[in-house]
């Protein structure tokens, strides 16, 4: 099985996520959750393929897809100057992984400034 990323670091995600599924034996989780319900989507059979899959699965980069994004609010922090804390970013625009690990980085953090005091500061 391949899964086509769109950066390095959803690479080290999906691959770690993949790592945890199978270290967890989760596909086994997921087929019970759907044996439950009123139609099983997927048979017991196709479950093992899928098992299968992740068991050998490579994970490819392909930087003309899109990333993977979330809403703006997972971006929290303190401001440097007031203390206030925040969450989302000036522009609201949806962040990519990538974006998330950039402003979670000790660097970005220790400038971090709310709206406020940005705007007071004039810092770009
Ligand atoms: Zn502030």
């Amino acid at each position: 099985m391949k899964t086509i990323v769109s950066s390095e670091a959803e690479k080290e995600l999906i691959r770690r996520f993949i790592e945890v599924v199978n270290d967890l034996d989760r596909i086994k989780d997921i087929e019970n959750v759907d044996s439950n319900t009123k139609q099983q989507s997927i048979s017991s059979d196709e479950y093992r393929f899928i098992e299968n899959g992740f068991l050998n699965c490579k994970i490819e980069i392909d930087n003309v897809l899109h990333p993977i994004t979330q809403d703006n609010d997972i971006i929290t922090g303190t401001c440097s100057e007031c203390g206030v804390e925040t969450e989302g970013t000036y522009d609201q625009n949806d962040v990519s992984y990538d974006d998330y690990l950039g402003y979670n980085t000790k660097e970005s953090q220790k400038d971090w400034l709310c709206e406020e005091c940005e705007e007071k500061l004039g810092v770009e």
